[in-house]
């Protein structure tokens, strides 16, 4: 039985010129390999992925959409990107506001910009009633503060492609949160990302692959695309000692749960 898993988190027009393979072809090749449901991130550095993501959720429907500004694209958030991005979050086939939060791991965007932009998302989405998708990298500390200054917790949303430790987990949980586990899971020396799989509650854990970024073992070096969460997912249900399937199922409903994907 092929196990029926949502890809919590994916860019489909993200890989570079010349990588980038299309879009519907990725999506079908997914669907053959048990994918039911794609969380498509609308993120970067003008407002056209949103747009995509939102147009290729009203076109399909397995998808959903999520928009935001990611903090590498900070400093060109201005206030007329805001607006476009806030109006978008409206809208109905966007179940989230994302991916927003810090990255002082590349600092593409001053941090004091990042961290301004951050509360202004927090806000909106407060706004419109709809879940955060968060992206943190070496900035932990600072994103569940600001998380819990800014009321995140009447929203919730998900720590995605969770790359930090144990204590951060158990914050994040408190908060509200949910964990997404993306290829790092499968990393051999990734040891407290398998410690925090091992410890998140079944019905906070999400999967995703965040093509094209960060394809699993076996796949490592290859472009990641969204057929390739089931690697993913087995790591993570050999990890929990529990079969893929079981894994599958409870993913898939803490998923269609979180971004009201429709079954
Ligand atoms: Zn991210
Ligand atoms: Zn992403």
């Amino acid at each position: 039985m092929t196990p029926a898993l949502v890809d919590s988190h994916c860019h489909l027009l993200a890989a570079p010129e010349g990588k980038r393979r299309d879009a519907q072809t990725l999506l079908d090749e997914a669907r053959a390999a048990g994918v039911v449901g794609f969380v498509v991130v609308g993120v970067g550095e003008t407002t056209a992925e949103a747009h995509a993501a939102v147009a290729f959720a009203r076109a399909h429907a397995d998808i959903v959409a999520t928009v935001g500004v990611h903090p590498h694209d900070a400093r060109g958030c201005d206030d007329a990107m805001f607006a476009e991005i806030a109006a978008l979050a409206a809208d109905p086939e966007v179940t989230a506001v994302g991916e927003i939060g810090l990255d002082f791991h590349y600092d593409h965007s001053p941090r004091d910009v990042q961290r301004a932009v951050f509360r202004r998302f927090v806000g909106l989405a407060r706004a419109v009633h709809k879940p955060i998708v968060i992206h943190t990298r070496e900035a932990g500390e600072e994103c569940l503060g600001i998380l819990e200054e800014e009321g995140a917790r009447d929203v919730g949303g998900v720590i995605h492609c969770f790359s930090e430790d144990l204590p951060f987990a158990r914050r994040a949980l408190d908060l509200g949160f949910h964990l997404s586990f993306s290829g790092i899971v499968t990393f051999k020396t990734a040891t407290s990302i398998h410690e925090v799989g091992r410890f998140a509650p079944a019905d906070r854990i999400l999967v995703e692959t965040d093509a094209p970024y960060l394809a699993p073992v076996p796949l490592r070096g290859k472009t990641c695309e969204p057929a390739m969460v089931v690697h993913t997912a087995a790591r993570l249900a050999e990890l929990r000692q529990v079969p893929l399937v079981e894994l599958a199922a409870q993913t898939t409903v803490n998923a269609r749960h979180l971004f009201g994907l429709g079954a």
